[in-house]
């Protein structure tokens, strides 16, 4: 081995283990930021020993896309906004996997330049450009649901479950004849059209509350479309980063379809997550909410001895974590104990509200998970419910008719008093009706949950 070589390996697997490292750590908050780092600078290794590599024969295309890509990308993670997020990784995952087809391409038209693509190779090469292409096009159209210039409602059609599944048969049949008979360019690059088809199709009736499990989904398809060009050039570092991805997003798509009690096969053809949409099973006919002044409210928290704060998406869109904390300050200066309750799926991507508090400086060992919190509520004097709908719906217990029936949820409706911070009696996102908001004990502050917030601080500090 050449000292080149050996530099090149040992580079891959310093990146390897800070990879492992860095997933370990983000599993927990407060090592979150740490987790970043470390994969950055695993990236950071792994491009610097791929740069050294011998086959490199002129680096002007490289410096370019290393310009063209810190250009975009710069942005991409400075400016975009946390509720934007979602579709900020759907668009990466387009790009990652748009490398690995375009990869798996140049690899297949190089190889049978110089004749043909042996058996192994070419089931590499089959499955990169087949899991790349579908995550381009898929990855895609979860960007422009969510993004909504495509419609977030699912897009149904007759037979369309099937078509699907008969377009994806035929794919895997070209697949495995190729890799036997892998001399007809017109049936590989047909393939690769076929399944860009695919990841349109896929996705078209899958509805917009849905989109974060498929955006995770397609992280594992971009994943092991890595692995296989790792396979098929026979790069270590790919191999392993493209399972992890590929392990990490399938995990990831099931505890988020648990947390919302939906199975995969219900989520790829059920049709449900129409955004912010369908009209709900239950209407408030003959309900009444109350509504609370923020005089009220300040007294309730300046004198409440145990709080939960509730946050969910609506935080999110006021971006009202800062007031929330100091709410929170002054009810602990008031000698009260305030406590964070958060649902697995509160807001739109996992981690979402652990994210925003923990940019607001909340320690973590404040924030309570489901399990951990749902017994508390009973004893809680006010539950403080900001921008949440879905994640605190009793209909989830009690309604079987519900589309969230099932889920997991939090037991606000134990609390002695709750507070609603939320604009209107809008749905969520499941666009369902929720009876907490006309529950005796529940008291609603209408308008946006960043400025009732800051009139909230600013009357609790006068009681
Ligand atoms: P919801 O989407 O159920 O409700 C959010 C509420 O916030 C709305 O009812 C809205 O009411 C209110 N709101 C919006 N903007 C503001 C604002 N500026 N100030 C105050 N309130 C505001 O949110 P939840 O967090 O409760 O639930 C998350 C939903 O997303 C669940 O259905 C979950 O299944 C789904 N989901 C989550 C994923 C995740 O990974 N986290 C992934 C996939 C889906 P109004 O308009 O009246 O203000």
């Amino acid at each position: 081995m050449t000292v080149r070589e050996l530099f090149i390996q040992a580079t891959y697997l310093a990146a390897s283990v800070l990879f492992i490292l860095g997933l370990r750590s983000l599993t927990r908050p407060d090592r979150a930021r740490r987790g970043m780092n470390q994969a950055a600078l695993g990236m950071l290794l792994a491009i610097i020993g791929t740069l050294v590599n011998h086959e490199i024969v002129r680096y002007d295309w490289i410096i370019a896309g290393l310009v063209l890509g810190s250009v975009i990308g710069y942005p991409l993670g400075m400016y975009v906004p946390m509720t934007a997020m979602p579709q900020r990784i759907a668009i990466s995952h387009m790009f990652g996997a748009l490398a690995a087809t375009l990869v798996g391409i140049a690899e297949y038209y190089t190889e049978m330049k110089h004749g043909t693509v042996a058996g192994p190779k070419m089931a590499a090469l089959g499955f990169e450009v087949l899991f790349g292409a579908l995550t381009v096009s898929g990855s895609f159209m979860a960007f422009g649901k969510l993004q909504e210039f495509i419609t977030g409602r699912p897009v149904t059609y007759r037979a369309q479950n099937a078509m699907n599944i008969g377009l994806f048969v035929l794919i895997v049949l070209i697949f495995v004849f190729l890799i036997f008979r892998p001399e007809y360019p017109v049936l590989f690059y047909g393939m690769v059209l076929l399944s860009f088809a695919f990841g349109f199709l896929l996705v078209l009736p899958i509805g917009g509350a849905d989109m974060p499990v498929v955006i995770s989904l397609m992280n594992s398809y971009a994943g092991l479309a890595s692995a296989a060009t790792g396979f098929a050039i026979g790069n270590n570092v790919l191999i392993i980063a493209g399972a992890l991805d590929g392990a990490s997003g399938f995990i990831l798509s099931i505890v988020m379809s648990r947390a919302m009690n939906r199975s995969f096969a219900n989520i790829l053809f059920g049709a449900f997550g129409t955004a912010g949409g369908t009209a709900s099973t239950k209407t408030a006919a003959g309900l009444s909410v109350r509504e609370i002044s923020i005089e009220d409210a300040a007294i309730q928290l300046a004198y409440a001895q145990r709080v939960i704060v509730v946050p969910g998406y609506g935080m999110a869109v006021a971006q009202a974590q800062h007031q929330v904390r100091e709410l929170a300050d002054l009810v602990e200066k008031n000698g009260g104990e305030v406590k964070y309750a958060i649902h697995p799926v509160a807001g739109r991507m996992p981690g979402h509200m652990n994210v925003l508090l923990a940019e607001a400086n909340i320690p973590y060992d404040k924030l309570k998970e489901m399990e951990e919190v749902n017994g508390e509520f009973a004893q809680t004097d006010v539950a403080l419910v900001i921008g949440a709908n879905d994640v605190v719906n009793p209909a989830a217990r009690t309604d079987p008719s519900s589309p969230i029936f099932g889920m997991p949820i939090l037991n606000v409706d134990h609390a002695r008093h709750i507070i609603v911070l939320k604009r209107s009696m809008n749905t969520g996102f499941a666009g369902i009706e929720n009876e907490l908001f006309y529950d005796s004990k529940t008291s609603m502050l209408f308008g946006d949950a960043k400025s009732s917030l800051t009139k909230l601080v600013a009357e609790v500090k006068n009681v």
